[in-house]
């Protein structure tokens, strides 16, 4: 059995690590059996940074993890093969300080020096042809050679698989001539310092400057007289300069640079604090100033206003003026000078994919315009319409890939399974439960996949207790049936245990009990050898697992069905791996983190979606209250209570992730709790520094009731069913978004007994008992994730708090409607032209197919 990339695949001890920490260790793996070539991944491991980082947020790994990785791989290009195996080695060794004793050691290999293609060399400069591009009447800026060298393509290497997935979002690279992979340091003035500083902003290439769009900027298209002055506003002013003098101060430690600058309306002193202004503005000049309107001893005055020339094309000042992300080194006023450079002579040269008909069609601006405009505006709304553009391309693209990697999907052949009424009836007729409406439809959804002829692939969303599990169950049912072998994968043991009792329950008038099995990691070597050849004969149908179902050498007869419980917990790779163990098996993901339709359709849009929203009857709905921190002693006595009629409680605190040990609220509060509030009853711990096997542990026993209370960071096991658990306390309740409160909360309620839920912020504050109170006036998950992403982004129902995708530079996942809006564009042309094969397509199938260089797909 091996991985994806043909190698034995990682021993068991990285079961339970962070799937984004796993991820980072099959590239460096890689790239040390390269010899540290930097080709292990296409484009260098610094190109795959900025989607890692994205992923690691979705993970829940720590940001500090997350800026450490980022910081030692970002120059990874740039440096000797020795200094790669460093960089690699060294952060290696604090990944495993950092995150634990599940992380493996990195094999060691010197750095062979013949492999490595370019290190630390500035690209040669043969001259290359430009694209030829159709010049643009009266484009600005003549200032970029008319040939640059372009840096050679990226190859790809047959041999090997890349590990990345998702795309990446549409850059300049993706739309322009191929001028624009210049290196920053062709432009004059721009030397390898200065490179080396862009470097450092995720610059290396014109394009990437082309794309790297303000921070905020600075309104000065207000152009005012002197005489109507207001203190406090940003305004321009244009006059001329007199009486210009140097002054020392302090002693002659600063230097001040004053002027009177008058208009005819009136005089206004100006100062700054920059000797260098006096040779910008000389006494007698006009000049146009730009800046914030201050005061001092009772007149009004600027200081340290942006100042230019009046005859220069104004770009500091009077006008709307771009303000960028610095680093060290550089100044704003540097910065923006060179974007000008390259975003005036560039922006009009870029060809757009879209063609005209589209544009009009989805109502959006032409790229070279919203690229000029994103950069140097014009007005208000030309920078809006600009930034809506190139957001929509952002989705767009992205979403026209998804739907591509579907149709691919979807053109391979599966077996058929067709169920008949009679049977399906008997087998529902057979559950201990009638199913919900929703059930009944997500079942005919996976029902007609399975009939189809073509691989299912589809996500089944449903609320924590909607019910998941009896889908999956008749899916294996139908599966098994037929003769099909199935396999279901669950993050954790626990789960996997869980799963492995409730099918063998649901299916025992259909299944054998010999024929389904329980393979985790700690399941005894001599049993996995039966499991194993069990399976590989065809004689087990069903296996229910972890990630050892993927690291074990397991080979099936016939793997017809693939379910994937939690599906956020698993990469994609892994997705992919367990799909591999069979010919076009058919796959049903399952998750209970509930995102808006819209979203999921943009996150998850290779998938077809059913979603259960729809409890089960008779279930008593969480009661749920939000107490000031002074009234922490009712909570108290409400787990005393719950406790003394023999039920349990959680008590979750939040990861306070500015600290150094981030678990060290709950380990404190575990103690204090122990010894001074609870005495008399059994307290566990749970926390993220745990090993895997203890938190197994811990978590098993309070679910097997030797322990009353569990107090817990974040870290609570999804979808574990703990039927005593009643009350459910979260302290910094502020900390968490709604949707994860949701997600604790449904840790209780499981059972027949009336449940609770209690929040307590860690401020008594108003705004913030609204918020929460929204807890307590719905049970619906997605009712909750639609109020986080109106109130704190999307980032919170997808677990963290930064945005998903925070490649997507200029879309908002909270932008529901943008998502809509080129959601639909991508279906509406994907339906007209799926192989973007019209002449007028040109530019998209070439835009998508950079989009997706370098990008293994789950079927690939
Ligand atoms: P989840 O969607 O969170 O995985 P489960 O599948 O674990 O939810 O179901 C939660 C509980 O609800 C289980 O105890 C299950 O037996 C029960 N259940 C599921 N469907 C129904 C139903 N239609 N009627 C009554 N109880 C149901
Ligand atoms: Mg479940």
């Amino acid at each position: 059995m091996s991985d994806a990339f043909g190698r034995p695949f990682l021993t068991r001890s990285i079961t339970l690590m962070n799937p984004s920490i796993k991820k980072l260790y099959n590239f460096l793996k890689l790239e040390v059996e390269h010899g540290y070539d930097n080709r292990a991944i296409i484009g260098g491991l610094d190109k795959m940074l900025g989607l890692w980082q994205a992923e690691a947020r979705l993970n829940n790994l720590s940001e500090v993890l997350i800026q450490l990785v980022a910081s030692r791989l970002q120059d990874y290009h740039r440096l000797t093969p020795q200094g790669r195996a460093d960089a690699v080695q060294g952060l290696w060794k604090r990944i495993q300080r950092e995150a634990g004793d599940d992380v493996p050691a990195l094999p060691v290999r010197l750095p062979s020096e013949k492999k490595v293609e370019k290190a630390a060399v500035a690209p040669k400069r043969a001259p290359r042809p430009l694209v030829t591009e159709a010049k643009p009447a009266g484009a600005p800026g003549e200032t970029l050679p008319a040939e640059l060298p372009a840096e050679p393509p990226v190859e790809r290497r047959a041999d090997v698989e890349r590990p990345t997935l998702q795309p990446r979002p549409a850059t300049a690279a993706d739309v322009t001539p191929a001028a624009l992979q210049a290196q920053v340091t062709v432009l004059a003035g721009v030397g390898p310092r200065h490179g080396q500083t862009l470097a450092r902003l995720g610059l290396h290439t014109l394009g990437d400057m082309l794309y790297f769009f303000p921070r905020r900027y600075d309104d000065y298209s207000t152009l005012k007289p002197i005489s109507r002055l207001e203190y406090g506003e940003e305004v321009t002013i244009i006059g001329k300069a007199e009486s210009v003098v140097t002054r020392r101060i302090h002693s002659g430690q600063r230097q001040l640079v004053e002027a009177v600058v008058s208009d005819g309306s009136g005089t206004l002193r100006v100062t700054w604090w920059n000797p260098y202004v006096a040779k910008r503005v000389r006494s007698g000049m006009y000049v146009v100033l730009s800046g914030k309107i201050d005061q001092y001893l009772g007149r009004l005055v600027m200081v340290n206003p942006e100042v230019e020339p009046m005859e220069q094309e104004n770009l500091h000042t009077n006008r709307i003026v771009p303000v960028y992300p610095l680093t060290a080194n550089i100044t704003q006023r540097w910065l923006r000078s060179r974007m000008y450079e390259v975003v005036s002579h560039w922006a009009p040269r870029v060809q757009d994919p879209l063609p005209e008909s589209l544009r009009r069609a989805f109502e959006v601006m032409d790229l070279p315009s919203a690229l000029l405009q994103a950069h140097f505006p014009d007005t208000h709304a030309q920078l809006a319409a600009a930034r809506h553009r190139l957001a929509f391309d952002e989705i767009f693209l992205l979403q026209l890939g998804v739907l591509r990697q579907k149709r691919q999907w979807q053109a391979r052949r599966a077996r058929i399974f067709a169920t008949s009424d009679e049977w399906l009836q008997a087998a529902v007729a057979r559950l201990p439960f009638p199913l919900t409406g929703a059930q009944q439809r997500a079942l005919a959804d996976v029902r007609a996949d399975l009939a189809s002829g073509r691989p299912m692939n589809r996500l089944l969303q449903g609320d924590v207790g909607s019910g998941k599990t009896v889908i999956a169950a008749l899916a294996v049912a139908m599966i098994t049936h037929h003769g099909g072998q199935a396999a279901i994968m669950a993050p954790t043991s626990i789960l996997a245990e869980q799963h492995y009792k409730t099918l063998s329950k649901l299916l025992a008038e259909t299944l054998p009990a010999e024929s389904i099995r329980l393979m985790v990691g700690a399941t005894p070597e001599s049993e996995k050898g039966v499991i194993r050849d069990g399976l590989a004969q065809g004689k087990i149908q069903l296996v229910i697992g972890t990630h050892a179902l993927l690291e074990e050498p397991v080979t099936f007869a016939n793997l017809q069905l693939a379910v994937i419980d939690e599906q956020h917990r698993f990469g994609v790779e892994q997705r992919a791996l367990l799909r591999s163990k069979g010919d076009n098996p058919h796959l049903l993901v399952m998750t209970a983190t509930p995102i808006p339709r819209s979203l999921a359709l943009t996150v998850y849009g290779d998938l077809d979606l059913s979603v259960i929203d729809e409890m089960p009857p008779g279930r008593q709905p969480v009661q749920t209250v939000v107490l000031f921190p002074s009234e922490r002693e009712r909570a108290y006595q409400k787990i005393c209570r719950e406790i003394e009629k023999g039920y349990r409680a959680f008590i979750i605190y939040p990861l306070v992730e500015e600290s150094e040990n981030s678990d060290k609220a709950a380990v404190e509060e575990h103690a204090r709790l122990q010894k001074t509030i609870f005495p008399q009853y059994r307290l566990g711990l749970l926390h993220g520094r745990m090993k895997a096997d203890e938190k197994e542990a811990v978590m098993l026993d309070f679910r097997d009731g030797r322990l009353d209370i569990l107090v817990s960071t974040s870290v609570v096991e999804v979808g574990v069913d703990v039927p005593e658990a009643t009350v459910m306390l979260i302290e910094g309740a502020n900390r968490f978004g709604l949707a994860q409160l949701h997600q604790f909360r449904g840790r209780v309620g499981r059972g027949t007994a009336q449940s609770y839920c209690i929040l307590i912020p860690e401020q008594p504050d108003e705004t913030e008992n609204q918020r929460l109170m929204a807890m307590a006036e719905t049970n619906d998950g997605f009712v909750l994730a639609e109020r986080d992403l109106q109130q704190r982004g999307p980032g919170d129902f997808l677990g963290t708090r930064q945005a998903g995708f925070s490649e997507l530079k200029l879309a908002s996942l909270s932008d529901v409607r943008l998502i809509e809006k080129a959601r639909k564009a991508a279906q509406t042309l994907f339906e007209r032209d799926p192989e973007l094969s019209l002449p007028e397509h040109g530019g998209l199938a070439a835009a998508l197919q950079r989009f997706w260089a370098g990008a293994v797909t789950d079927i690939s």
